[in-house]
This record gives structure tokens, sequence and C-alpha cells, in this order.
């Protein structure tokens, strides 16, 4: 983007900064019923920011309860669907008038670079709720193959309420994903942003009032997960849940399920995902340009990092030299600083684990070729990219999804010892694949067991194409795409006779 701001543009938004501390229920800010509240932190200062709302079940509950009016009375439910559509472009609008508070706000709250944060989270955040507004008056319903004596219609119809349960790593576009296709669909929808990065959202739904979305149609719910979201997987009249985060939360939603009604559940889960660079690979400086930012950028706390680098052993040595001399580029520090690269790790506990996880890789015999040391800025969070080589299959740093700016080099025998490595994982969320051949890069895209795999490059495809993970990495749907309306949408067959009654002459 063009138009970024300076470092003392940045600062001077923050000084100025309101943070929003409610939820956002039923069109306006509310404490939580019990009063209760929770210290929410600037990861990169460590300095408080506010005390949010720590809601419970019965403020679910009430959520629920104007959700399910709303839906009810039609206001937005059975709204043209053109109309939602110019409801959420101006929705769009309005982020855009307010992009650089937004972007300071998720930085302040999260801990990211405000660039990405602008370039990035937000735009792409924009782009995702654009996109499904646009797509909303373009769906159409099908009709079965009958004979004439028979109509059948398969039609889709909003589910009624729909629950979206958040990450904190990407806080804005993870709300977009979801809360896009919910409300193009014509949903009400309640939001449980994660408990580390709730500002953004709650901003966000105000700003959806204000375009016009009903007041019972949208509410971000802030507390804990425990509370918070386990009320919302097992509310029974919640119709669909969407859920981002770690696979081990992500099961307690299946059972949530199980045991409440039966309410869809999709869920975006963890990754260890390989960037896999056969023999034949070319334009090592462009693979190493993918990898650096496929491990590191937002500081490697992303679902598709590519945390393995699963190497032939004809370019490793090429390819790792070339990595090391891109990785110096990426500088670590204060998040508001146009400069930087990567900021601070989202909060002192994960910060703790990713160290845990970098002196284990060291423990484990792996030889640490780049950073590895937290760096001493202020009170923050700050890990610099961190690179280990011969890392070996079983060692925990290849094995777990660590979330953090950490990559693990892999050297393979050969092209099919690359790919046979890259699948022994339990999880299946994304892989890159490097070769100048066009044959084996699509053979080996077929064989990676991966949601999406992408070619050349590092990425997960755009807003147009679906996202998900096999194995442990997903469940029940995806996101993005046109696909992201299955989880929405509920299919209703209306089987109409047309057959010729014969006139009884009696009554005739
Ligand atoms: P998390 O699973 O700890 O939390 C996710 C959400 O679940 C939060 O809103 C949290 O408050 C809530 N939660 C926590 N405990 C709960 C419980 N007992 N019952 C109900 N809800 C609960 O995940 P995280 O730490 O926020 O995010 C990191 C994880 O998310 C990583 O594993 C990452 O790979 C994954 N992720 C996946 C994708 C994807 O699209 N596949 C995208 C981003 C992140």
């Amino acid at each position: 983007m063009s138009d970024l701001l300076t470092r003392e543009e940045y600062d001077a938004i923050a000084k100025e900064i309101s943070c929003p501390s409610n939820s956002w229920i039923n069109g306006k800010y509310t404490g939580a019923r019990s009063g209760k509240t929770y210290e929410n932190f600037n990861p990169a200062t460590g300095e408080k920011l506010c005390d949010i709302a720590a809601c419970e079940t019965e403020d679910v509950d009430y959520a629920v309860k104007k959700s399910r009016q709303a839906f009810a009375s039609g206001s937005w439910s059975r709204r043209h669907p053109s109309e939602r559509k110019e409801v959420m472009i101006k929705w769009v609008k309005l982020l855009k008038r307010n992009r650089y508070e937004l972007a300071v706000l998720e930085s302040l709250d999260s801990g990211k670079p405000v660039c990405d944060c602008a370039s990035i989270d937000l735009e792409e955040t924009m782009h995702c709720l654009a996109w499904y507004a646009e797509a909303a008056d373009k769906i159409y319903d099908k009709i079965a193959p009958t004979q004439d004596d028979a109509m059948g219609l398969i039609v889709r119809e909003p589910v009624g309420v729909a629950a979206c349960v958040l990450p904190w790593n990407f806080p804005m576009l993870m709300l977009a994903w979801k809360a896009g296709p919910a409300l193009a669909a014509g949903n009400s929808v309640i939001v449980k942003p994660a408990g580390q990065t709730s500002m953004t959202a709650l901003r966000l739904a105000e700003l959806a009032i204000e375009a016009g979305i009903p007041a019972g149609v949208f509410h971000v719910i802030t507390g804990g997960g425990a509370v918070v979201g386990k009320a919302l997987g097992e509310h029974p009249d919640i119709d669909t849940l969407s859920f981002t985060g770690s696979t081990e939360v992500g099961r307690l939603f299946l059972k949530y399920s199980a045991d409440s009604n039966l309410k869809k559940v999709t869920l975006e889960l963890g990754g260890k995902n390989p960037a896999v660079v056969l023999s034949d690979a070319e334009h090592l400086d462009a693979v190493a340009e993918h990898v650096v930012n496929a491990c590191f950028w937002n500081m490697g706390q992303n679902c598709t990092s590519n945390s393995r680098l699963i190497v032939h052993k004809d370019v490793k040595d090429e390819l790792l030299e070339k990595v090391l001399i891109k990785v110096r580029e990426w500088r670590t520090g204060d998040p508001l600083e146009p400069s930087n690269r990567l900021g601070s790790m989202v909060s002192k506990a994960h910060f703790d684990m990713v160290m845990g996880y970098i002196k284990k890789g060291k423990a484990e015999g792996a030889t640490l070729v780049h950073g590895g040391e937290a760096l001493n800025v202020g009170s923050g969070c700050f890990i610099p990219p961190t690179i280990f080589d011969n890392v070996t299959r079983e060692m925990t740093i290849a094995v777990d999804e660590i979330f953090g700016p950490v990559l693990a080099v892999m050297t393979a025998g050969s092209n099919e010892e690359a790919l046979q490595l890259a699948n022994e994982t339990c999880y299946g969320l994304q892989a890159s694949i490097f070769s100048s051949n066009v044959r084996n890069a699509l053979r080996g895209a077929k064989e990676l067991q991966a949601g999406t795999v992408t070619v050349n490059c590092y990425g997960e495809g755009d807003i147009s194409t679906p996202f998900g993970g096999m194995k442990h990495s997903g469940f029940g749907g995806r996101d993005n795409g046109l696909e992201a309306f299955d989880q929405y949408l509920e299919t209703k067959t209306i089987w109409v006779d047309l057959s010729e009654y014969e006139v009884d002459a009696e009554l005739g």
C-alpha cells in the first residue's frame, strides 16, 4: 500500500486511540452482567491497554436470544440479497475510512507490525468482506432433473444463528473470513474473538451497525475460551459454529455439538506445513525469499507457516546460504516502527512456549544457524527468526506446531524421500513445492496431503479459493471461496407434484 504512515504518525494515533473494552451486544457496548473484566496488555511493551469484559454464559444466552429474534424478524434474513450487499459494501467503506485507527489498534493488541496490519490484514479484511457482499446476490439455487410430473427445487436457506470463534493471529481477517459469508447469506452472527485480541473485532461491530446491519444481527462477545467459547459450543439455539484455532480446542467443539443440538461445526486447525524443494528447483534466490516469508511472516504465528524446509541434498547448501542472507533483512522490534518486518509475540505465555521449543531444538541436537535467543527490547516479547539445520524426523521441532519464528531444515536424499517426509505429520493444512519441472511439481502437488498446495511460491490461494485442512488440520468444511457459504446455508428440497389430477365427475 503506498499510503503507509510514518513512525511519528503511527505514534500520534496510538497516543490518542481509545481501546474498546466492552462486548458489542444488540447494537451497543455492554459490560459483562457479572461486572467481571480481565486485563488486556500490549505484548510489545508490557503496558496495560484496558480491562475487557469477561462475559459468561448468561451474556451468551442474551446475545443468542437477540440473534434469534432478529433472524425471525426478517430484518436481515429476508432482506433482498442486493440490499444486504449494499449495506456490507458500506461497512467496507467505513473500514477504509478508519483504516489507520484499526491498523494501530490491531498492532497494539497483538504485537504485529503496524505496516502489516495496514497493508495486509486490513486490506485483505476489506477485500474479503467486499467479495462476500458482492457474492450475496449472485448465488442461485438448483432444480433437480425430473419428469414433467414433478419439480424438485433444491434451495439453500440461511441456517439462522451462526457463531464464529476466532484465534488471535489474524483477528480482523479471521472475523471477515467467517462473518463475511455468514452475514451475506442472511444469518445472525455472534463472534467470539480470542481473549488476547478483542479490540478490532469490537470496532468492526460498531462500524457494522453504523453501516446499517440491524442491531440484533451482529454481536461480538468477549471473554475466556473455556467460558464463552464453551457456552457458544454447547448452546442449543446456535445452528452453526465456525472455529479457527488449535486442534486441541477444535476437538472440544465436536463434543460440545454432540452433547447439545448437533449444530454444524467447521474447524480450521493447526499445521506443520512443509516447503519441499526438489532437486530440480531453480531460481534459488526466489525460493529463499518464499521460504523466509513462509516461515517468519507474522512472527511465524501463522497456521500455514512453512515451519519445515525439506530440501533435496543437491540444492541444500546453496539454498540455506541464500535463506541466511535473506533472513538478515527481516528486522525484529517495535511494531510501530515501519522498518521492522517482525514485531512481538502475542503474549508472554506464548513467548515462553516458543522459547521452550528453541531450547528443546538445541538440547535434542539440531544445529542452530540463526537466532535462537530472545531480543532484549524493553519489556516486550521479541524472538528473532531462528533457523535450525540438521533436523531429523523424530525431533520435537520437526513434529510439533510451534507457532513461532522457528524453521526446521531437513535434508532429503531423494525427491521421493522429500515428499515422504513432508507427509509424515498428523497435520494437512498447507504445503509448498518448488521445482522447475512441471511434471515433477504437479505430481508432487498431488501427492502432498494438504488442503492447499502452492507451486513455486508460498501462499494460501486467495479469497476466491477454498481454504481448510486435511487430517488433524480441519473438519467439516472450508473457509473462503463460494464453498464457505456451505457453513452458513442449509439445503432444503421442495418437491412439487405437477401431475394431472383426474377430475372427479361428481365433484366436477
Ligand atoms: P486456541 O485453540 O487456543 O483458541 C482459539 C479460540 O478458541 C479462542 O477464541 C479461544 O478463546 C477459544 N477457546 C480456548 N479454549 C476453549 C475451550 N475450552 N472451549 C471453547 N473455546 C475455547 O488457538 P489460538 O492459540 O488462539 O490460535 C492458534 C492456533 O490456531 C494454532 O494451532 C493455529 O495453527 C490455529 N490456526 C488455524 C488457522 C486455520 O485456518 N487453519 C488459522 C489461524 C490459526
